[in-house]
Parts: C-alpha cells; sequence; structure tokens
C-alpha cells in the first residue's frame, strides 16, 4: 500500500518538473522508422510531416557551428529539398542550450584570408539554403543561442523560444562581428538601433526583450513547444515583426548619420579603434549601407576577413582559450563548498560574502558587531538590484547571506575566509578562534594582499589547510581570484579553492605565496614609476593617457586614486621590505597627501580631483612621448618575466592571463608575454637597458629574459 502510494506521488511530481526535450520524433532517443542519422545532425518526419532536424554535435556537451556540422546540413538540405516535409524544425538535443556560436578553434586556421573568405562563402551558402527552403521553417531554441547560432537561427522563418533562452551576437569580444549574415539579416529584422546594440555590446537578449524586440515570434515553455511547431507549421503562429515603418524611419540617411555619430562617440568612450576596431566597421557598414542588405553582405564578408587577419581578433581568440583554461581549473571536481563564513565585513568582506550568495551559497558574515555588517547588507542590497534579480531571486539571495556577529557559522562552514585588517596580530586572534570550532575538514582562506602565507602557518595548528583566496577590488567586477598556496597546503585543499573559485564564476589562478603574488607584483613597479614621473613634473593626464594609448583601461595615476593611496603606500613599503629589487623612490610628497587624508576618490581628492566619482582630467595639448608607455609598461612586465622565473606561476600562459583579468593588462595584446613575443624579444630587452642608462638599476632586465622564447 504505502509503495503504491509513493509511486503515486513520483507521478504526480513527474508532471510539475520540467520535461524533457521535446524532439519530436525522437521519443526518448528511439530511433524513427526512416531517420537520417547523420554524425551531428539526426531528422526524422513526424505524423503532420514535419522533419525535425535535431543537432547533437557528437563529443561535445555544447553545440557549435563548426564546420563538419555545417557540411552535414548542406547534405541534409539536399536530400530534403528532394522530398520537402510541411516543415523544416532546427532544434539543438543539448540540454544547455541551441548554438552557442561559432567553433572558436577554427578561427586560427582563419588568419589566412583566401581561406576564411572560402569558409564564410561556404556557411553563407548554406544559410541561404536554408532561407530559401520551400517550406517554413523553424528554429526551436532554448538556452544559448549565439553568434553563429543566431545567425541559423535569423535564416529561419520562425523563431520559437524558450523562456530561458539567451541570443545575443558576442563577435565584438572577439574584435569581430557576425560573419553569417547576421549582420544585414538583424538589421532587416529588427529596429536598426536595437540590432546594432546587439552586435556592439555583445550583450545578450532574454526571451521576454528577445520577443519585445521582434527577435523571435514566440517565448513559450518545453511543454508547449510541440503545439507551437504545428501552429507554425500550418501557418497560424503570427510573425512578430516590428512595424516596416518604424525600421524605415530608423534606416533614413540623416537618422542614420546623426545615429552612427552617437555610436561611434559611445564606442570611443570604451575602446579605442586602433585597439579594436570591429565595433568601427560595424557602424561604418551599416551608415554606408543601411538598407541595402546586398551591399551590406559584402560588406559584411570583406570585413569580416579583414578582421579576422589582424593581430586584434587573434589576440582575442587566445584570450578566449586562456580564459577557458582558468575556467577548466575550476572544474577541476574538487568538492564545493555549500556553506562559507566570512570574517570582516570590510571592503573585501562584505562584498565577497554578497557575490557568494548571489551565486547561491549559503554565507554567514562575521564582524565584530551587528553595526559593522549593516554597511556590508546596503551593499549586498544594491549588488543584487545591478544584477537584475527579480524580487523573487532577491529574497532568496537575502535568505542565503545571514549576518552572523556571534560567529554561529564558523563550525558548519564548508569554507571559512578571513577578510580581516591587514596587520598579523588581528589575523593571529582571527585564526586561533576560528580554529577552536570550525570542522576538522573545512578550509580556511586568508584573502591577504600582502602577507606571505609562509607569516601565517607558524600561528596555526593546521597550516596545511590554510589557502590565499585573493579577491580584487571591487569585487563584483573584477573576475580573478589568485589561488596562493605554499609548501604546507594540502593539495586536496587547493582543489577544493579551486572548485570554490569555480562554483562562484570566479577564474582560479594558482600562485605560489610570493610578495605580491603575481598580479600585485607586477603593478607595483607601474604604479610607482608613474608617481616618478609625477615628481619630475609630468601632467598625471599625460601619463595616463600614455598608458591608455597602449591599451590599458585606466592609467596608473588614476588606478592609485581608485585603489586608494594608503593602501599604495602600504603595499609598496611591504614589497620593497620583502623584495630585493630596485623600485622607484616614493616622492616626499606623496606620505604629506595621505596624511592630509588625500587618500584618492574615496576621499574625493588624491592624485586627481574629484567630482562625482570622477577625476577632473585637463585636456591634453600634445600627444604623449611613445617612449613613454614603454618607462610605464615595461617594469610591469619585467616583474611578471621575474615570476616566471621564480616559478611562481606555471607558464608563460597563465601570466599572460593573470595580468589580463587581474590587471586588466591590454586584452587585444593577447598579454604580457604575447605581447613582447610579438614585438620582439630583443627589442623589449634592449629598450629595458636603455631606460636602465637614463633611469637606473631598477630597469635593469630581470635574469628571467634569457629563458623566454
Ligand atoms: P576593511 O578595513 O574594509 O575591513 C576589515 C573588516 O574587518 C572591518 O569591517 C572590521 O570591523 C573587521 N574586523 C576587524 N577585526 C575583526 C575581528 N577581530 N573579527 C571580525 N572582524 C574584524 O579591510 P579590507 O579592505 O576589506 O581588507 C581586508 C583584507 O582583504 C585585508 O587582508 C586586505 O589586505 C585584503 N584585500 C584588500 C583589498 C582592497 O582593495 N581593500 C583587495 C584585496 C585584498
Amino acid at each position: 500500500m504505502a509503495r503504491d502510494k509513493n509511486a503515486e506521488r513520483t507521478s504526480a511530481l513527474a508532471g510539475l518538473t520540467e520535461p524533457d526535450l521535446e524532439l519530436g520524433p525522437f521519443v526518448k532517443r528511439a530511433k524513427p522508422k526512416d531517420a537520417i542519422i547523420q554524425a551531428h545532425w539526426r531528422t526524422a518526419r513526424d505524423e503532420d510531416d514535419i522533419a525535425w532536424a535535431i543537432l547533437d554535435k557528437q563529443g561535445s556537451s555544447t553545440n557549435t557551428l563548426a564546420q563538419p556540422v555545417l557540411a552535414e546540413l548542406d547534405s541534409l538540405l539536399d536530400t530534403l529539398e528532394k522530398n520537402p516535409p510541411k516543415a523544416l524544425v532546427i532544434r539543438s538535443a543539448k540540454k544547455n542550450g541551441f548554438i552557442a556560436g561559432a567553433e572558436i578553434s577554427e578561427f586560427k586556421e582563419m588568419k589566412d584570408p583566401a581561406e576564411a573568405e572560402k569558409r564564410l562563402g561556404q556557411g553563407l551558402d548554406i544559410l541561404a539554403r536554408l532561407e530559401k527552403f520551400p517550406a517554413p521553417t523553424i528554429a526551436l531554441i532554448h538556452g544559448f543561442c549565439l553568434g553563429g547560432g543566431l545567425e541559423v537561427a535569423l535564416a529561419c522563418r520562425y523563431r520559437i523560444a524558450r523562456d530561458d533562452v539567451k541570443l545575443g551576437f558576442p563577435e565584438v569580444m572577439l574584435g569581430l562581428h557576425p560573419g553569417l549574415a547576421g549582420t544585414w539579416r538583424s538589421l532587416k529584422l529588427l529596429d536598426p538601433i536595437t540590432a546594432m546594440r546587439l552586435m556592439l555590446t555583445g550583450r545578450s537578449l532574454d526571451g521576454r526583450r528577445a520577443k519585445r524586440a521582434g527577435l523571435v515570434d514566440s517565448v513559450t515553455q518545453e511543454r508547449h513547444f510541440a503545439e507551437a511547431v504545428k501552429f507554425a507549421a500550418n501557418g497560424k503562429l503570427r510573425l512578430n515583426r516590428v512595424p516596416a515603418w518604424r525600421r524605415g524611419l530608423m534606416n533614413l540617411m540623416p537618422v542614420r548619420a546623426i545615429a552612427a555619430k552617437k555610436m561611434i562617440k559611445q564606442t570611443r568612450a570604451k575602446a579605442r579603434p586602433e585597439h579594436y576596431p570591429a565595433p568601427y566597421a560595424m557602424i561604418e557598414m551599416w551608415r554606408t549601407h543601411g538598407t541595402n542588405s546586398r551591399a551590406m553582405a559584402r560588406a559584411e564578408t570583406k570585413s569580416f576577413v579583414e578582421l579576422m587577419s589582424q593581430d586584434t581578433a587573434q589576440n582575442l581568440v587566445r584570450v578566449f582559450f586562456l580564459q577557458e583554461r582558468l575556467k577548466a581549473l575550476g572544474k577541476t571536481g574538487g568538492e564545493k563548498p555549500d556553506h562559507v563564513h566570512v570574517i570582516g565585513a570590510g571592503t573585501m568582506g562584505g562584498d565577497i560574502a554578497a557575490w557568494c550568495a548571489l551565486k547561491g551559497m549559503r554565507v554567514t558574515l562575521q564582524d565584530r558587531e551587528a553595526k559593522y555588517i549593516a554597511p556590508a547588507m546596503e551593499r549586498a542590497s544594491k549588488l543584487f538590484k545591478r544584477r537584475y534579480l527579480s524580487p523573487g531571486e532577491t529574497k532568496a539571495a537575502f535568505d542565503l547571506l545571514i549576518p552572523d556577529a556571534a560567529a554561529y557559522g564558523l563550525e558548519q562552514a564548508d569554507i571559512v575566509i578571513e577578510a580581516v585588517p591587514e596587520n598579523l596580530e588581528i589575523k593571529k586572534t582571527v585564526f586561533a578562534a576560528a580554529e577552536a570550532v570550525m570542522r576538522p575538514d573545512a578550509i580556511l582562506a586568508t584573502n591577504t594582499s600582502t602577507i606571505l602565507l609562509e607569516q601565517m602557518t607558524p600561528l596555526l595548528k593546521h597550516p596545511e589547510r590554510l589557502v590565499g583566496v585573493h579577491f580584487f577590488n571591487p569585487v563584483a567586477k573584477m573576475p580573478l581570484v589568485e589561488i596562493i598556496t605554499h609548501a604546507k597546503l594540502d593539495p586536496k585543499i587547493t582543489q577544493r579553492a579551486l572548485a570554490f573559485t569555480g562554483a562562484i564564476s570566479k577564474f582560479p589562478l594558482p600562485v605560489k605565496s610570493a610578495p605580491g603574488f603575481l598580479v600585485n607584483r607586477a603593478l607595483t613597479p607601474y604604479l610607482l614609476e608613474a608617481l616618478a614621473c609625477l615628481d619630475e613634473g609630468l601632467k598625471p593626464e599625460m601619463i595616463d593617457e600614455a598608458a591608455e594609448k597602449f591599451g590599458m583601461p585606466m592609467g596608473p595615476v588614476a588606478l592609485a586614486d581608485q585603489v586608494g593611496l594608503d593602501i599604495c603606500l602600504h603595499a609598496s613599503n611591504e614589497m620593497r621590505a620583502q623584495l630585493e629589487i630596485e623600485l622607484p623612490e616614493l616622492p616626499g610628497w606623496f606620505e604629506e597627501k595621505i596624511k592630509r587624508g588625500d587618500l584618492g576618490r574615496k576621499t574625493g581628492r588624491g592624485l586627481y580631483e574629484y567630482a562625482k566619482g570622477k577625476p577632473k582630467k585637463k585636456k591634453l595639448e600634445s600627444a604623449p612621448d611613445p617612449a613613454l608607455a614603454d618607462r610605464l609598461i615595461l617594469p610591469m612586465i619585467n616583474a611578471v618575466v621575474a615570476c616566471l622565473r621564480d616559478g611562481l606561476i606555471e607558464d608563460a600562459d597563465i601570466a599572460d592571463a593573470g595580468m589580463i583579468f587581474g590587471a586588466g593588462f591590454a586584452p587585444f595584446t593577447g598579454g604580457p608575454i604575447n605581447y613582447v613575443r610579438n614585438r620582439g624579444i630583443k627589442d623589449v630587452v634592449e629598450t629595458l637597458k636603455g631606460l636602465e642608462r637614463t633611469h637606473g638599476k631598477r630597469f635593469t632586465p630581470d635574469a628571467g629574459w634569457e629563458n623566454l622564447t
């Protein structure tokens, strides 16, 4: 009897859970009669003569638009065109989505313009065939539908989306734009401003926004997909199109010219054309060709081929793979924590706690008294708002974030993160209290940025479970977390720290404990050199412009102000004390400034004056001397080379990844080591020697340059 009841309950619950993917005639993966089975696609007709072409890329958990996938689609269309079905559905069998984009590993071969043109031509022909297919075509979309995936969907007559869909054109992040007719097909379908915004920002639209924009015809749930397909096949599904008059109006030449000018201005604020040409190429394409799809199609191919052959795109493709490598480190199979206990609810601890709760972990947040936790809760609320959480999601995140002045969570947590002030005495007290009650299998993590882990381990009963998890400020924005290891650390704890970082969607970067670890060690000579330049009378604007012109997201003067001059002073003093390297002397006026309370952006005055959080910069009358960039950037790269020589990081790729994601090092260069390899190691070493002759030993090339190839 009891067993029957259980069975009833199970079947009732089955109705409430998400059904399997609707794959038409492919019920439960059984092979229907007359099915066409290829390596990546399987296709069959249902009882209404609707053909369901299911993409299930072999050997991969995600569908990408690799060459063999397209080639099979081509031969599939060959077969189907001979005896057209009533309608053709294109759907993915992967749980995570439709098609995540192009196969990026193929991009390296496409550096050769002739090869790129050939491959684009093949892809374009196949999508054109799909567009002209002699029966209605229906893209049935769930999850990721990005780049090339969206271009496939745009070649279909109908787009029916599940409510979890994410549609977008992320090509711009790789220094490219859509290349399989995505530019002109999206501009033909949507309000051109919406289409351009999609392509220029790389941001994706969810189902609701995509429907409003006219990118999909219908948004529904999995269980209604079969019915929606029938509707579309019978011509009953209303096409959700932006009215032609609206598109026409926005495409009129005067409107277009004004809008293009505005887009250029907005793009310039984010990326320089000499570093990131793709968005400018897109704007120019639209401005010149507007509604002329044919001309735009030709321009799209020409521009894509050109961009693909240039360094920016090739380097950004490299950055994509570096990112994948770090992501993979975060999926090392180490056990993920459920419960995080954070000690210290200040700038870092408060934000780390909020971030972990946002990512679905239970978090207890401890400080000396409840009043020190309150500001962190307020900041968490702002973070949740910025992330556009629904009221339900916000409530769920707040339910997970528990203020815990009495430290009840300490004894239950899987990982305890200390983020108390940078003072070994305070940390010592906190460690003692934590070790007394922590679970024996819990991780003890420190967010220290300047104290060596070797100085902390003697304070602990169990040094083997102490690991550094060095987050960067601001936590929500900075994707990197340095995982600091030391000789006594249990490798299983390292694995778990990597898995924790991956589980909160950050990129872990293993670094051996050493002064400044990787990122701060490299940034310190850069920031101090900027102070030396200021001391020589150079304008802060000139120094920042030199670094930004090189490709840094922010100049060193503005960066020092953002970090806080007091923190910069502390870090540089520590580094000077711990490392036997030459660093620029700090100007006398610098400490004076700090004594006066001019600490940078946070106090409204530092190396710049601030208005509404922005530095008041004066316009420059001339461009910076190109040698200035070398003077600022090369000491930073010299430090990275030293870290490599010291074996603090695994290899040059890891160094590049750390500097791009931790210090914002010009991504279009592919990272500092990639930059010197492209520029020529010999040239860089000679330049450093020249700087050494002018400015002294702090520019002496590190011995590690000899090992670099
Ligand atoms: P903070 O001063 O903003 O916050 C420290 C918090 O710890 C305060 O809220 C304080 O009340 C609390 N605290 C002090 N003693 C405590 C105790 N005994 N028990 C519980 N809580 C206590 O400091 P922060 O800037 O967040 O820095 C924290 C750590 O993170 C430091 O080790 C620092 O080096 C590191 N870090 C800071 C930054 C940064 O940019 N601020 C970046 C990376 C790493």
